[in-house]
């Protein structure tokens, strides 16, 4: 067997930022000691202690020989100073935090106290009568600079999303952002790390108006073994048991002997709405483009924008006056949304041309149909159509799985297929198709609005070799994944993508990457399938999720 692992200006110039940028704090008195920290506060304890234990000496030598108190030497007058000083010294030092945690507490108290008694509204006119209060509370940024750039934003008089461009430093927004905000709601922001991640690499592409990034954990599981090849699988998600619940679904593919896939078909779609002043005249437009002698003329418009987009089709539909155009291409390793959707304005320009009373209302007219549930995904497919089949045997069942293929069988039928019947489904007629498909998008860059068609599935279970082993597949209609492009170009996302073997555009044939992630993604759904529907057969559901979705601490609290 060929088997492989394969695995505008700056307002100012930006501060220096320390090598491990700490989160924004209130600048110290500290800072401006000219020595270390621990040696001023090691001299001025000295200084306190010794000069208090010699005007100790002096008095008690006063009282002996009835000295009156008041009168003091010159040394005894330097000596009162010092300890003045450095009383001082020290009260600020350490008593400063105190104060601060006192008054945070108890004006927190009286924020809370007007949240239950009078509403939000108080307490934003509240903050607006005192803003040096909640300077005190929260921790300011790390530079003067930067300090009055929050109160702008917090003033309204920057807006918060021109500070990167007002900057020309991502980091230093995000981080005048972040503070400006919790100013703004009184709200913290710590847990939502800040450091560790490169703001410029999603500006402009990824996510507007950053304060930061959630973490969610990666797990691995596999080797999958898909056609001959191995592949480990990353899997983002901070559902206890689905990593798990996947890999023990790779060991029954693994030993079975492997699983098979099939790309049948792969186009990404788009589908303006375009009305006329009648319907038979957005009907002459339909017979147009259902011409296939006009096809090269569409297609010569539609792939001048890209050189990865290539028109396959149009299929038409009618709503009175309104004609629904669905264009799909194939976008190489690319999702393809973006593709699809210049190709389509391209078309529209000609077509305006030839159909002037053509009036345009949306690019997109939901016939597309993305990121919602829709038939037209679930018969007609979107992005990559896949099939994926095993064949698992029985000895693997009972080993692995603890069931049998007649038990798998019958559950498959009232619950995949009668049970979603049952409840209307569209395109649901699996176990948990989505939750696998969920944390490969999340773990690999993709875009998770697209889990609502990308997890369209439906579930065949079959008795084979004489009643012996189970024929299990997993038929994906719409799964919509690229390699290139999106959030499939930042550092982890690719390095999941790297992972898999798939990252960036195929060097040997344009669309080969992508479609071998989405293979990959059926493959995946496979082994969740089966896993699944064997826990339920057997009963271990409730148990695995007791073990694997429930901390210690958690399963105690339910005890008590
Ligand atoms: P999408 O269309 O999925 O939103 P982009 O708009 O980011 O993605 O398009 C992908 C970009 O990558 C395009 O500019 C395209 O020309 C470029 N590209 C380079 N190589 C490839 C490839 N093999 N397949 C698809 N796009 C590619």
């Amino acid at each position: 067997m060929d088997v492989r692992r394969r695995p505008s200006k700056a307002l100012r110039p930006a501060p220096k930022e320390p090598s491990s940028a700490p989160e924004p704090t209130g600048a110290k008195a500290s800072d401006a000691l000219p020595l270390p920290l621990y040696f001023t506060n090691a001299l001025f304890f000295t200084l306190f202690f010794s000069v208090a234990y010699y005007l100790l000496l002096r008095w008690r030598d006063k009282i002996r020989n009835s000295v009156p108190l008041h009168v003091v030497t010159f040394s005894e007058l330097a000596a009162i100073l010092s300890l003045i000083a450095s009383f001082i010294y020290l009260l600020g030092f350490f008593g400063i935090d105190f104060v601060q945690s006192f008054i945070a507490r108890a004006s927190n108290e009286a924020w809370d106290l007007v949240d239950e008694e009078e509403g939000e509204d108080h307490r934003h006119r509240l903050m607006a009568c005192s803003p040096s209060m909640a300077d005190h509370i929260i921790p300011a940024v790390s530079s003067a600079e930067d300090e009055e750039i929050v109160d702008l934003v917090v003033k309204g008089t920057i807006p918060s999303y021109a500070l990167e461009e007002q900057l020309g430093d991502c980091k230093r927004a995000v981080r005048i952002r972040r503070e400006a905000l919790q100013r703004i709601t009184r709200r913290s922001l710590q847990g939502l790390p800040l450091d560790g991640f490169d703001y410029g690499s999603i500006l402009k592409q990824c996510c507007e108006m950053p304060v930061g990034y959630v973490q969610i954990p990666v797990g691995v599981a596999g080797p999958l073994l898909l056609d001959s090849f191995e592949y480990i699988v990353p899997m983002a998600t901070t559902e206890g048991c689905i990593v798990a619940s996947t890999n023990r679904g790779f060991k029954g593919i693994y030993a079975s002997g492997g699983a098979t896939s099939t790309i049948l078909r792969d186009g990404m779609t788009r589908a303006p709405v375009v009305r006329f002043p009648s319907a038979s005249r957005a009907c002459h437009l339909k017979f147009f483009l259902d011409n296939p002698s006009n096809f090269q003329t569409l297609a010569d418009e539609f792939n001048k924008s890209s050189n990865f987009a290539r028109l396959q089709g149009v299929q038409c539909s009618i709503a009175g006056k309104n004609l629904y155009m669905r264009f799909s291409c194939t976008t190489g390793d690319a999702m393809g949304m973006n593709m699809v959707s210049k190709g389509v304005e391209n078309v529209l320009a000609y077509l305006r041309n030839e159909y002037p009373d053509m009036d345009i209302i949306s690019i997109s007219g939901n016939f597309c149909s993305d990121k919602k549930p829709a038939a037209i995904n679930w018969i007609e497919g979107r992005g990559k159509s896949a099939v994926c089949e095993a064949v698992i045997k029985e000895e693997v069942l009972k080993k692995v799985f603890r069931t049998s293929v007649a038990t798998l069988v019958e559950l498959n039928m009232l619950k995949n297929l009668a049970g979603s019947a049952v409840a209307g489904a569209l395109g649901g007629f699996n176990a948990q198709a989505s939750n696998i498909v969920s944390a490969i998008f999340i773990a690999t860059g993709q875009d998770p609005a697209q889990n609502v068609e990308s997890s369209h599935c439906i579930t065949m279970m079959e008795a084979v070799n004489d009643g012996k082993d189970l024929h299990i597949s997993v038929t994906m209609p719409s799964i919509e994944v690229g390699t290139i492009g999106g959030g499939t170009q930042l550092a982890s996302q690719s390095a999941c993508l790297d992972l898999l073997g798939v990252k960036g555009a195929s060097k040997e044939l344009p669309g080969a990457n992508s479609r071998l992630l989405a293979k990959i993604v059926a493959g995946s759904v496979l082994a969740g399938e089966l896993s699944l529907m064997a826990a339920i057969a057997s009963g271990q559901l409730v148990q695995s999720h007791m073990k694997y979705n429930r901390s210690t601490k958690d399963v105690s609290k339910v005890g008590s």
